[in-house]
C-alpha cells in the first residue's frame, strides 16, 4: 500500500453501497481522503457526505438540480457539478480507489473512465460488468488496472480461488438466499408487491437489485458477472441455494476439497475486504456466531419456478449482446413492476420475450453496448405497454 491516506472515490454514494463504503472510511479518516462523490438526485445526502468527508467534488446527475447542490455546499470547499459528462469525469478524475456502485448500464461510462486510470476498481455495479464484461477486463488489463469484485458472492470466490491456476478448480458454487419469495409457488408470486418483493430476509439493498434477487434474476446476473472474473468457463459456475446467507460462495477443488468465506450478511465486509486489500482491516459487523444459528441449509435452484436464472444461463453461454439484452430488457422490467405497472411474474416474461425479438449480435465497443442496451430497452418498453394495467 502507498505512504500517506488512500485517495477514494466513490461512485454512486447515496445508495446503499455507498452508505457502507462512506461508513467504512469514515472510520478510519487518516488513512483515506475522498476525491469525488457522486450521486443521481439526492442532493441533501450528497452534500452532507461530501461536507462529512472533505471530498474534492462532488457530482450530482440531474443538471436541474446544480444550484441547489452548490448552494448546500456553499462555504464548504467541496467543488460541485452536475450531469452525465460530469460524473465520468469525476470517475476520470482518478483515485487509489474507486466504488463503483452506480445501478445499472448507466455505471458503465464511469466505471470504463475508472478503470483506464490504471488503478483499483472495486466493482459492486454487476449489471456494466454483465453488458460489457469482455471489454471491461480488457480495458483492466490494457491500463493495468485492478478489478476487486465487492458482490458478496464474488468477493468470496475471490478470497478462495486460486490466482494463476485456475485448471485446478472443478465448480465455482454461488450461494442463493432465495430471496422473499423463495417457498412461494408460481400463482402466490404472481400476486406480489413491489413492498413484497424489496423484503429481503437477510440482506438490507437497494429496490432495484432486491427485485432482481426475488426473481432470482440476481443470481443469473451473478453467474455473468462470475463468468468475467473467473476464467473457469460457464459449464463450471453452479448455483446452490442457501437461505441463511452465510456461506456466501465456495471454490471447490479437483482433489475434492471445497474452500468457503463465511460470514454475517453485512456489505462492509466485502467492501471492507476490497478496501484493505491485499491487507485486512477492522470493521464493525456483528462477528459471525455459529452455535447461535445452529444449522446451515442448502437446496438446488428451481428453475421452473425461478425462469430467470435460465434466461440468465441462456444469455451467459450465448454470450455476445445477449447478457446486455438481458440486463437492459430486466432494468426496464424491474422499473416497470416498482411502478406498479406490471405483475411480479411479467418481469421474467418480458425479458424472455425481449430476447426472442433479437437473432444474434456481437458488440465490438461500448458504444456497440450502449447502442444494444438502448434497443433493448425500447423493445422492453413496447412488451411493458402491452402487458401494463
Ligand atoms: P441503490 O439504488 O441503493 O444506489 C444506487 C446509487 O447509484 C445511488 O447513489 C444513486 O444516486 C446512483 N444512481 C442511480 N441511478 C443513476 C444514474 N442513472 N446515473 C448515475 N448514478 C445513479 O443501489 P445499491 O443497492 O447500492 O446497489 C448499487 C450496485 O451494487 C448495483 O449494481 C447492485 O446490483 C450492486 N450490489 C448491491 C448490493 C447491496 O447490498 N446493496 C450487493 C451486491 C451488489
Ligand atoms: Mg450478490
Amino acid at each position: 500500500m502507498t505512504e500517506g491516506p488512500r485517495s477514494v472515490t466513490i461512485l454512486g454514494a447515496t445508495g446503499s453501497i455507498g452508505a457502507s463504503t462512506l461508513d467504512l472510511i469514515e472510520r478510519e479518516p487518516e488513512r483515506f481522503r475522498v476525491r469525488a462523490l457522486t450521486a443521481a438526485r439526492s442532493v441533501d445526502k450528497l452534500a452532507d457526505a461530501a461536507r462529512r468527508t472533505r471530498a474534492e467534488r462532488a457530482v450530482i446527475l440531474d443538471p436541474a438540480l446544480y444550484a441547489e447542490l452548490k448552494d448546500a455546499l456553499s462555504g464548504s470547499g467541496v467543488e460541485a457539478a452536475a450531469g452525465e459528462g460530469a460524473i465520468v469525469e469525476a470517475a476520470a478524475m482518478g483515485a487509489d480507489w474507486t466504488m463503483a456502485a452506480i445501478v445499472g448500464t448507466a455505471g458503465l461510462k464511469p466505471v470504463m473512465a475508472a478503470l483506464e486510470q490504471g488503478e483499483t476498481v472495486a466493482l459492486a455495479n454487476k449489471e456494466a460488468l454483465v453488458s460489457a464484461g469482455a471489454l471491461m477486463t480488457r480495458t483492466a488489463t490494457e491500463h493495468g488496472a485492478t478489478l476487486l469484485p465487492v458482490d458478496s458472492e464474488h468477493n468470496a470466490v475471490f478470497q478462495c480461488f486460486p490466482h494463476g491456476s485456475a485448471e485446478r478448480v472443478r465448480k465455482v458454487i454461488l450461494t442463493a438466499s432465495g430471496g422473499p419469495f423463495r417457498s412461494l409457488t408460481r400463482e402466490q408470486m404472481a400476486g406480489m408487491t413491489p413492498a413484497q418483493a424489496v423484503k429481503h430476509p437477510n440482506w438490507s439493498m437497494g429496490a432495484k437489485i432486491s427485485v432482481d434477487s426475488a426473481t432470482l434474476m440476481n443470481k443469473g446476473l451473478e453467474l455473468i458477472e462470475a463468468f468475467h472474473l473467473f476464467p473457469v468457463g460457464a459449464d463450471r459456475l453452479d448455483v446452490l441455494v442457501h437461505p441463511q446467507s452465510v456461506v456466501h460462495s465456495m471454490v471447490e477443488y479437483v482433489d475434492g476439497s471445497v474452500l468457503a468465506q463465511l460470514g454475517t450478511p453485512d456489505m462492509r465486509t466485502p467492501i471492507a475486504h476490497t478496501l484493505a486489500w491485499p491487507d485486512r482491516m477492522e470493521t464493525p459487523c456483528p462477528r459471525l456466531d455459529l452455535a447461535a444459528i445452529g444449522r446451515l441449509d442448502f437446496q438446488a435452484p428451481d428453475f421452473d419456478r425461478f425462469p430467470a436464472l435460465g434466461l440468465a444461463m441462456d444469455a451467459m453461454r450465448e454470450g455476445g449482446a445477449a447478457p446486455a439484452i438481458l440486463n437492459a430488457a430486466n432494468e426496464i422490467a424491474v422499473a416497470a413492476f416498482l411502478a406498479g405497472r406490471i405483475g411480479f411474474l411479467d418481469i421474467a416474461l418480458i425479458v424472455a420475450k425481449v430476447r426472442d425479438s433479437y437473432i444474434a449480435i456481437r458488440p465490438g465497443s461500448i458504444e456497440d453496448v450502449l447502442a444494444i442496451d438502448a434497443e433493448a430497452r425500447v423493445r422492453a418498453c413496447a412488451f411493458v405497454e402491452s402487458l401494463a394495467r
